[in-house]
């Protein structure tokens, strides 16, 4: 078996103080036994599509410019583009402004080594996994059929282990069939060198019933016996050399909707919402620009607000869209989060939504430390064994990591590789954390962040009332 291959498996909207030993044993000593990277974090909007692509190219949003779940995009000038939909991810493809980086794909492919994906995410999550797939003859698995999934791959699944089950919450059912795709036919018949297994829960049933419900629970339980029998098949000598387990952004619970367009009804068309709300100014002066902040900032529903003045200048009661790696060409004028609330009575930060789910269901996108806190472990013989690493680390270190591993360049991406973690090397960067702070019009917003090596990693964000402290679940020292 050659030492350097990898499977990625994923635990769609996994926090890792939900990764407990109760809810998922066999994750849990997989944590254990590896090397478990105990302060890992998603990318700013914590949002899946966003969160792949930062994953797989190894790079933030302002390098790749996949910038949020949906975004004003010059391919759809009339409506809002949707990275949800495969024929909108397909048409900036087309005309060469999708991402701005190579993914994992393209990066294997030209060093003639393979690639498959199960998926059982979206279909547009599924295609930023490896967006050129089908160009390249990686086998792609989606629980939504092709075009997203391949034609061979699809069929051959169909036939040996019949169709795809119906979605539920939890998704269990999809769960199990996309382990079986991966463990009777994608390696059996493909061998990858390098492969993703995306699962959708805990995500999907958070989403429903809430962080802490026991549908949630159950969601967890479920992932973790697919994850348990993987491992068994892997333990026995079966796939590949190393396994990275991850989650793309942690939850937090909705606490009640409000509708941005309607309060603000002269900016539809240029206001898109979301945990993070975009805000394309046709007019992005410094004067437009601070009066159209100075307008969010006094919105009671406004969280943390991002905005770049002319030639990089401040703006009062912002901070610069580089504090949050944002800043590419199709990031908005103006970005602001959802305020933020305390904590519920289940333990979980809460936030102000703008569609989605009811209120008590889990919600991400936002920079609480609920929602950018994921799991990041990995065992195999390039890793580092019974490892717990406190050592920052964030989505778009994974890729630059698994090159690493693979003897692969890793010139153009923004991530790190994970020295720390790996078998043949060990060494620690040196890290700092820091808090930024805004004040502006009686509101004060804060950025805690860590410098680690060269590298700067977001570790959560919170505002609060001049002369307020702020509720602890949103400002707690990390070290889970
Ligand atoms: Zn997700």
């Amino acid at each position: 078996m050659m030492t350097d291959t990898c499977l990625i498996v994923t635990f769609d909207g996994l926090r890792r103080d939900r990764a407990t030993a109760d809810l998922m044993p066999n994750l849990a000593r997989f944590l254990g036994e590896g090397t478990d990277c105990v302060n890992a974090r998603s990318v700013f909007p914590s949002e899946t599509r966003v969160a792949v692509t930062s994953t797989v190219t190894g790079c933030a949003p302002a390098a790749h410019g996949l910038v949020a779940n949906q975004f004003l995009h010059p391919v759809v000038p009339d409506r809002i583009f949707q990275t949800a939909s495969n024929a909108d991810l397909s048409a900036a493809a087309a005309a060469g402004q999708l991402i701005d980086r190579r993914s994992l794909g393209e990066r294997l492919s030209e060093a003639g080594r393979s690639m498959a994906i199960v998926s059982t995410a979206s279909g547009g999550a599924t295609r930023m996994m490896s967006h050129r797939a089908h160009a390249l003859r990686h086998p792609v698995f989606s629980v939504h059929g092709t075009p997203v999934g391949t034609e061979a791959l699809q069929q051959m699944a169909e036939e040996r282990l019949g169709p795809v089950p119906e979605a539920g919450t939890p998704n269990s059912a999809r769960v199990d069939h996309a382990v079986d795709v991966l463990t009777e036919i994608v390696y059996p018949e493909h061998h990858p060198d390098l492969a993703i297994l995306w699962l959708s829960d805990p995500d999907i049933t958070s989403h429903g019933y809430g962080v802490t419900a026991p549908e949630t629970a159950a969601a967890q339980r479920a992932c973790d016996a697919a994850f348990g029998r993987l491992l068994k098949w892997w333990q026995a000598g079966n796939g590949p050399a190393n396994i990275v387990v991850m989650s793309d952004h942690g939850q937090i619970t909705g606490s009640a909707r409000v509708d941005p367009v309607a309060e603000c009804p002269d900016w539809e068309g240029q206001l898109v919402p979301g945990a993070l709300c975009g805000l394309w100014l046709d007019d992005p002066s410094a004067g437009e620009v601070q009066d159209a902040v100075d307008r969010l900032r006094d919105a009671p529903w406004a969280g943390l607000i991002f905005a770049n003045g002319p030639d990089g200048g401040r703006i009062n009661g912002a901070m610069p869209w580089s504090a949050v790696h944002q800043g590419h060409a199709r990031t908005p004028t103006i970005g602001v989060t959802l305020r933020a609330g305390p904590e519920g009575a289940d333990g979980m930060e809460s936030t102000l939504f703008a569609a989605g789910i009811e209120p008590g269901g889990g919600i991400h996108g936002g920079l609480t430390r609920g929602e950018l806190s994921t799991v990041l472990a990995a065992q195999g013989p390039a890793f580092r064994q019974g490892h717990r690493s406190d050592v920052p680390c964030w989505l778009p270190d994974i890729a630059p990591t698994i090159l690493s591993v693979m003897g692969l360049p890793v010139t153009g991406t923004t991530g790190r590789v994970m020295a720390e973690i790996l078998a043949a090397d060990g060494a620690a960067p040196d890290w700092h954390r820091h808090v930024e702070t805004v004040e502006h019009r009686g509101q004060v917003q804060h950025l805690a962040w860590w410098q680690v090596g060269a590298s700067r990693v977001v570790d959560c964000g919170w505002m609060e009332e001049a002369g307020e402290a702020a509720p602890q679940c949103l400002t707690k020292e990390a070290g889970a």
